[in-house]
């Protein structure tokens, strides 16, 4: 069965940094993932690009720009409090809650803990680097009228609920 509109796709993948040079560098992550193919923003559209007409065993080998992976980093997003304006219980690597400067919700990352002041980045961990997405088609099969409707895939490596 080929990769086409509403399929339920399993790959197995490896994404790797960029090397400044334009080589494969440090793998950032590696396993299986299940998405709804046809443009439900289930992974990187160029990666779903790729994939269409594949079928199980077939593999490809992308380089994503930081425009095609998680976007440039939003400095504004970079910022600091007083050790004091801490929650107890959150750790460097948990998230915050807070605000942006627009006022809409933005989740925060603990970066660390230097003296009196906590450092926080709301930008995505990968974001504003080049990626390399290297991937197997591992499994294929006609999507589930109910996961067409929640518009993600269900069971192994898709969403559990
Ligand atoms: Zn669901």
């Amino acid at each position: 069965m080929q990769i086409t509109q509403d399929t339920a796709v399993t790959l197995q993948y490896t994404l790797r940094e960029v090397a400044a040079n334009g080589q494969p560098g440090a793998v950032l992550d590696k396993g299986h993932t299940a998405y709804l193919h046809g443009g439900y923003e289930g992974i990187f559209p160029k990666v779903e690009a790729a994939l269409t007409g594949k079928a199980v065993g077939e593999r490809i080998n992308l380089t994503l720009a930081v425009e095609e992976a998680f976007g440039a980093r939003d400095e504004s997003l970079a910022r600091s409090i007083p050790k004091s304006e801490f929650p107890p219980g959150v750790k460097v690597g948990g998230h915050l809650r807070g605000t942006n400067d627009q006022g809409q919700p933005q989740s925060y990352r603990v970066l660390k803990i230097k003296g009196p002041v906590v450092l926080l980045d709301g930008n995505h961990p990968l974001a504003g680097k080049a990626l390399q997405f290297e991937a197997s088609v591992t499994k294929v099969r006609a999507a589930l009228p109910v996961e067409i409707e929640h518009r993600h895939v269900h069971g192994e490596h898709g969403h559990q609920h």
